[in-house]
């Protein structure tokens, strides 16, 4: 079968695109949601095991908000130090990257961790007065 129809057939079936498992996170599984979030960011699928890793470390939740992350729907990985300040570098493993919600992701865009912190305080500060 050609690679074309295969997918497209998978996906009919409500199969994983990727592999051919049920779907469970949108049009994949979850290890190939994983894998593909780990091509995506770090531009290899095999480093997926170590998202699952610092998924598990954090137990699905948010590092700076605490909410609860679902796969494919609220759930970004995200670099501490961002590529731009020279966080890009995998070095250091998983001590760089955190699980956050996509709204928080887009709020930090290419802040540093401390940069952040000290945005959310300044907004804290100044909105709580009115
Ligand atoms: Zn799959």
């Amino acid at each position: 079968m050609a690679r074309k129809s295969l997918y497209a057939q998978r996906r009919k079936e409500g199969l994983c695109y990727h592999c051919g498992e049920p779907a469970t996170v949108g049009r994949y599984c979850l290890d190939s949601w994983y894998a593909n979030t780990a091509f995506n960011n770090l531009g290899s699928r095999k480093l997926a095991p170590l998202l699952k890793e610092l998924w598990a470390k954090q137990k699905g939740y948010c590092y700076y908000t605490g909410t609860k992350l679902v796969p494919g729907d609220n759930a970004s990985l995200c670099r501490l130090r961002p590529p731009s300040k020279g966080g890009g570098e995998l070095r250091a493993g998983l001590s760089n990257l955190c699980w956050t919600t996509k709204t928080v992701a887009r709020m930090k865009n290419d802040l540093t961790d401390r940069d952040f912190m000290k945005l959310c305080r300044t907004v804290v500060r100044r909105r709580s007065k009115s």
